[in-house]
């Protein structure tokens, strides 16, 4: 008999039965072996979690999401208090055909509407020391940007909406006992029973041993967790009353290997007259940034701009914001570098046993990490799985 047949043969009868159980109780449709109503846990609520999340409700199976801040979205963060369009913090372009929204919603009755565009080639040029330098070069000549839009406010308008009550906010995740059937997550203050579990914190958060595992991972995976390297990451955007910049101005970094600078015109293709100007460094193009005080940094920023533009930084200069991703709780960094060992990424991605799973940018199968598309792709592995365990 199943649960709508028992309600209404109790209430013929007259018997008063508590919903709550009902309320509460998995769907997880004897899809795993164990036949486990637990939920599958989620650790962490960015793209990977919220993607993981997302497609383990669509196929009917119970979620819970322990995210340790108080937002979902992680390193796709984005502030609409700066500007009239939103400006993303974290992730901004789109390093994959413009399809992979359609992909992740994995629906076709959802028309997905957001726009997106790309750089000129012929026109969009980028200046380093007066040097003219092609889009091409620069590896942007694929990348789409949003318009009026960011990849947060993608997740907040198709993802989000059918999981959000399964976040748990401020629910850090300290301990994983993944050595029996049931998996118990405990946080500061609340533990969890789950059927199976899906890691998505951050690379740092497991090099800092933030999360105990029970058993320990396997070596070969600690290894690698230990040995990938991090780089640190650094946002900032500045208004300024006119434009004296063109779309791009990449900077080379030496060896290339070690990082990445770029300032950008953020206004570029979006619905606005303001002026904003993007600056994005990771390695160790962000140390000089992430090492100053906020005072000094704008300060270093509008000295290397008049540098260029013949002082019209700071002549034209409104106001800024930053964002140090190495600061950023629960984060603590931008992403795995560039020339990493595929090697050793392709060991962060694999699941430890039937119980255990990993997703997120780090998390990976070698090819392709530190992006929004690397983070969901993880996650559909995860799911994948997940359903074959
Ligand atoms: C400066 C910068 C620029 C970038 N630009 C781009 C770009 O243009 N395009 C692009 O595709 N990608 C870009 N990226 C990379 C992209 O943002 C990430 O690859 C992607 O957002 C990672 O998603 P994730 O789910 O793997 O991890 P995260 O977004 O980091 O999510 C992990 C979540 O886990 C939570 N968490 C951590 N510890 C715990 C714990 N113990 N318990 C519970 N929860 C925990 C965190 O709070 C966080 O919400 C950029 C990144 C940075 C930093």
């Amino acid at each position: 008999m199943n649960r709508r047949k028992f309600i209404k043969v109790c209430r013929a009868l007259g018997i008063i039965i508590p919903l709550q159980p009902f309320l509460n109780a998995c769907t997880n449709k004897q899809i795993f072996q164990n036949d486990s109503t637990k939920p599958v846990i989620i650790i962490g609520a960015g793209a990977a979690g919220l993607v993981a999340g997302y497609l383990l409700k669509q196929q009917g199976i119970c979620i819970k999401i322990l995210e340790a801040s108080s937002n979902y979205g992680g390193r796709m963060k984005r502030t609409s208090d700066f500007s009239n369009f939103p400006i993303p913090l974290g992730a901004e372009w789109i390093h994959a055909e413009p399809k992979i929204l359609d992909e992740i919603v994995n629906d076709d009755s959802v028309d997905v509407d957001i726009d997106t565009l790309m750089y000129d080639p012929e026109n969009d040029y980028a200046l380093y020391e007066g040097e003219k330098i092609s889009i091409k070069e620069m590896e942007m000549s694929e990348d789409s940007k949003f318009v009026n839009s960011t990849w947060f406010d993608f997740f907040e308008q198709y993802i989000a909406p059918s999981i959000e009550k399964h976040i748990v906010y401020s629910s850090k995740v300290k301990s994983i006992d993944y050595s029996t059937d049931e998996v118990i997550v405990e946080t500061h203050d609340s533990t969890h029973y789950a059927s199976r579990v899906i890691v998505t914190a951050p690379i740092k958060i497991l090099q800092q041993r933030e999360i105990n595992f029970t058993p320990e991972l396997p070596k070969l995976k600690q290894d690698a967790i230990d040995k990938v390297k991090v780089w640190g990451g650094f946002k900032a955007f500045i208004e300024f009353s006119d434009k004296f910049y063109p779309a791009l101005i990449g900077f080379n970094v030496n060896p290339p290997e070690h990082g990445e600078k770029l300032y950008y015109d953020a206004a570029y293709g979006q619905n606005t007259t303001h002026h904003i100007l993007g600056l994005f460094a990771v390695g160790a193009a962000s140390i000089p940034y992430v090492d100053l005080q906020e005072d000094e940094i704008i300060k270093y920023i509008l000295d290397e701009l008049d540098a260029l533009f013949d002082g019209k930084a700071s002549t034209y200069y409104v106001k800024h914001i930053i964002q140090n991703w190495n600061t950023e709780p629960h984060i603590f960094g931008a992403y795995v570098r560039n020339n990493e060992d595929w090697r050793q990424i392709k060991k962060l991605g694999e699941s430890t046993n039937e119980r255990l799973f990993f997703a997120g940018d780090a998390y990976t199968d070698g090819q392709d990490w530190g992006s929004v598309h690397a983070a969901v792709y993880s996650a559909k592995r995860a799911v994948k799985d997940i359903l074959k365990s």
